[in-house]
């Protein structure tokens, strides 16, 4: 798949490049070569989008949910027959290995077949009433425009779980995909043409957050806001659309932790301590960014954590800024006592390389152990019970994932019980989610929505109760 030089929005079904003519410089993470540029759009770009989908809801919106349906169903086949494309084009505009951008392709194309089924299994309630001959039924109704505004991290996957379940559920939709991860987006949209979306029900527009993502979050026509990134954005975005009463669900940050029992299997503990730490550079929401680990296996545990942190090949994060945050984060907390056990600085080689990064004797409450740093990098913390773990994973102002390794059924619900998180694993890594699994989190890891699952529908669409009061006399 060649990438265009210049990667044009879509908007009505025409591929347009922005207003000012002006375009962003997508370089390669591995190399710092250019890829590609991109539109660099603004409010005029954004309220041309906007109305094209404004234009087009209605119609889209009478088409039956089975035939929106099969048309998300034809898009997920077309992804699923590009997977070498896509994942090649994910592959090299994030510098990822390309397993896992294919894996990541896998799993768009998966949710777009779980939200196709939807189609015929969208089913309401009915309901008794207290008046004689009174049925009661719910319904779902679209909300009108929806703008979906997304992460950088899985950009599939991303633009698949909005995407998907928006235009099902009879929303026409303006996406405004990361700076960073332009060509995916482009693709989906191109892939979105082919399959029969119709125009201007999925509108695609590329540029930064303040430039192109703020106007679409301030426009009056938009419905809902369906937001997946940092906890900052996403304040300012629920305070700026609250202000008109606009629909918000936000999907943001985490710093999750991932508790080692001293009944853990340690190896195993290990492995998914690498992978949930590591994986993607560690560009996961739900990436473990604490391991907090007890007295009595800490240092087993950290041994053989150093011994497997020195097997892993490093990758590039997003961007420069990204690396340097990270690593003046780095600098600060060794200022302040924290030891740094492996990594720390940035490779000295081209590209965005900061190796995988652990630190110890961090204070709590330090800006290292507090701070979503979205890089691969994960402190480590000593307990000496269950009671201490759980009151220090508590102790984050987030609330995504949280994971235990142990033996005990007793201390695993303990932990699921007590632990502030929309998502908990017993015995595996910090996970994601599946496509019929609700995902997100609560405190400042979200709104309380879920995406995926049937949850996502509730994102998507409002309820309609219906009241059908009969006359038997009449009949
Ligand atoms: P970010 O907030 O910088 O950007 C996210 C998106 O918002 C981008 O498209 C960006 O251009 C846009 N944006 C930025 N400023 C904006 C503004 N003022 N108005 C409107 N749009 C604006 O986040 P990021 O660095 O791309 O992503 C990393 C964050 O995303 C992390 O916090 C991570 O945990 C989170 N994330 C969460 C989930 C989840 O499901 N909870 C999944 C992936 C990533």
């Amino acid at each position: 798949m060649v990438i265009p030089e210049e990667i044009p929005n879509l908007v009505d079904g025409r591929a347009v490049p922005a207003a000012s003519g002006q375009s962003i410089e997508k370089l390669r993470p591995t190399d710092e070569t250019l890829l590609c540029r991109a539109a660099r759009s603004g409010a005029e770009d954004v309220a041309a989008a906007v109305s094209a989908a404004r234009a087009a809801q209605p119609a889209w919106a009478e088409r039956t949910a089975v035939e929106r349906g099969d048309i998300v169903r034809e898009l997920a086949l077309l992804l699923r027959e590009m997977r070498d494309e896509l994942s090649a084009v994910v592959a090299e505009e994030m510098g990822k290995p390309l397993e896992l951008a294919q894996g990541e392709t896998d799993a768009a194309v998966e949710m777009g077949l779980f939200v196709a089924g939807e189609g015929r299994r969208s089913y309401g309630r009915t309901m008794t009433a207290s008046m004689p001959h009174r049925t009661v039924l719910t319904m779902r109704q679209p909300l009108g425009v929806a703008a979906l505004i997304m992460s950088f991290n899985t950009p599939l996957p991303n633009i698949a779980w909005k995407v998907f379940p928006a235009i099902f559920c009879g929303n026409a939709t303006v996406a405004k995909p990361s700076e960073h991860t332009p060509a995916s987006a482009w693709l989906f949209g191109e892939l979105a043409r082919e399959a029969g979306v119709p125009d201007g029900v999925l509108n695609v527009i590329h540029g930064f957050g303040p430039e192109a993502g703020a106007p679409l979050v301030e426009h009056p026509d938009v419905d809902l806001i369906s937001f997946t990134g940092s906890a900052t954005t996403g304040r300012w975005i629920n305070e700026t659309a609250g202000r008109r009463l606009a629909k918000v669900c936000l999907e943001l940050g985490g710093k999750n932790a991932l508790v080692v029992c001293d009944d853990a299997d340690i190896d195993a503990a290990v492995r998914w301590s690498l992978a949930s730490a590591f994986s993607n550079a560690g560009q996961r929401c739900a990436s473990a960014s604490r391991l907090v680990v007890f007295d009595g296996v800490y240092d087993a545990f950290r041994e053989q954590l150093l011994a497997g942190v020195q097997g892993l090949e490093p990758q590039p994060v997003i961007s420069r800024e990204s690396m340097d945050r990270i690593s003046d984060a780095v600098q600060r907390a060794a200022g302040e006592g924290a030891t740094v056990l492996s990594g720390g600085e940035r490779l000295d080689r081209p590209g965005w390389y900061f190796p995988p990064t652990v630190v110890e004797n961090a204070a709590s409450d330090a800006e290292i152990s507090r701070t979503e740093l979205f890089g691969p990098l994960t402190a480590l913390f000593r307990v000496g019970d269950l009671e201490e773990a759980i009151s220090l994973v508590n102790g984050s102002a987030y609330g995504l994932t949280a994971a235990i390794h142990t033996a005990s059924v007793h201390r695993a619900m303990h932990f699921a019980e007590r632990v502030q998180a929309g998502v908990v694993v017993v015995n595996a890594g910090t996970h994601g989610s599946e496509p019929h699994m609700g995902f997100g989190g609560v405190k400042e890891s979200g709104t309380g929505w879920r995406e995926a699952g049937v949850e996502a529908l509730d994102v998507y669409s409002d309820l309609k109760v219906v009241n059908l009061v009969v006359d038997p006399l009449s009949a």
